[in-house]
């Protein structure tokens, strides 16, 4: 299973299918079944959407964050709170660079028109059928997207999905 690193609290609404759009400074070809890695740093970007950051806050925002200790872990915390673990999967429909300028860029308020420090031009990834996983599973992420889940956490975020 492929897999993409998100920093919360992008990741919350994310998996919390509040924020359907990704940008990353590429296109992405891969389509289908795509893990959510929640990274371990926190973003220095705040969540563009009142709703998002209200339901962020709600759960208990920064200072809810837990790290699953292991794969067998019982949850200490909300999956959708938890940081270095894959805590949900999602279907990645579609993948197009940003239209329009700033202010007007498409998939707003969650598309940006350029991407990361070297600003690129940004490619928007969309998500679809979210599903959280009842116990996050523990897993080093990477900066590349996508990347490929080792094959036992892979086999652990199947096996939570077909009990789902
Ligand atoms: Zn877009």
């Amino acid at each position: 299973m492929k897999a993409i690193t998100i920093q919360h609290p992008h990741a919350f609404a994310a998996a919390a299918a509040l924020k359907p759009c990704e940008n990353r400074g590429q296109r992405i070809t891969h389509r289908g079944a795509l893990a959510l890695h929640a990274g371990l740093r926190l973003s220095s970007h705040p969540l563009p959407d009142p709703a998002a950051t209200a339901a962020f806050a709600r759960l208990g925002g920064p200072d809810r964050l837990w790290r699953p200790a292991g794969p067998d872990a019982a949850a200490a915390g909300p999956s959708l709170l938890a940081i270095g673990a894959v805590i949900a999967v999602v279907d990645l429909v579609d993948c197009h660079p940003a239209v329009g300028e700033r202010g007007r860029v498409c998939c707003a308020p969650w598309g940006e028109r350029w991407h990361g420090a070297a600003a690129r031009p940004a490619h928007h990834l969309i998500f679809s059928d979210v599903r959280v996983l009842p116990r996050p599973v523990p897993c080093p992420g990477r900066q590349i997207t996508p990347w490929l889940l080792p094959p036992a956490v892979a086999e652990a975020v199947e096996a939570q999905l077909t009990a789902q």
